[in-house]
């Protein structure tokens, strides 16, 4: 199962989306998706956040 792909405020890593009621956030708590990426996220990606990589893993 991958998630979409998106980025959040204040870093600039590729995060896995967890779509809420409210809005996407990023699946580590990083928090809120304020740009898509295209594409499903990616743990091999070399931008790819380590800790959405190690929840996607796990999941
Ligand atoms: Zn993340």
């Amino acid at each position: 199962m991958t998630s979409e792909s998106g980025r959040v405020d204040g870093d600039s890593r590729i995060h896995a989306v967890r779509r809420l009621v409210n809005g996407p956030v990023s699946q580590c708590g990083a928090g809120k998706i304020v740009a898509g990426v295209p594409g499903r996220f990616n743990p091999a990606d070399p931008d790819a956040c380590p800790e959405c990589s190690t929840l996607a893993a796990g999941s």
